[in-house]
């Protein structure tokens, strides 16, 4: 059965380096597939609400366990893209540790 999922990550703000936390969303067609359609929602500064959408080098995201979302209509900002290719890439390496 097809189930989306809320991945959620954090690094840190360059403006006042604080926690910032970025969501995506990603499909899995069932149980065992790998996740694809991998969208980016949003993210902000939760110290001073600048809305950052990379971890600055050499600061690194830290991923926290993905959750199932039933929010089918939520609106994302980009699919697809080089960028959000890698992005894609970088979640399901932190997976797998
Ligand atoms: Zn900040």
């Amino acid at each position: 059965m097809k189930k989306q999922y809320l991945h959620l990550s954090a690094y840190t703000c360059d403006i006042c380096s604080g926690p910032v936390i970025a969501g995506s969303l990603g499909v899995r067609e069932n149980e065992i597939s790998k996740e694809s359609e991998i969208s980016a929602v949003g993210a902000i500064c939760i110290s001073c609400g600048h809305r950052q959408d990379k971890a600055t080098e050499p600061g690194r995201p830290r991923y926290f366990f993905p959750i199932e979302w039933e929010n089918v209509n939520i609106k994302v900002v980009g699919r697809s893209g080089h960028s959000e290719a890698a992005y894609a890439e970088a979640l399901n390496r932190a997976e797998r540790h």
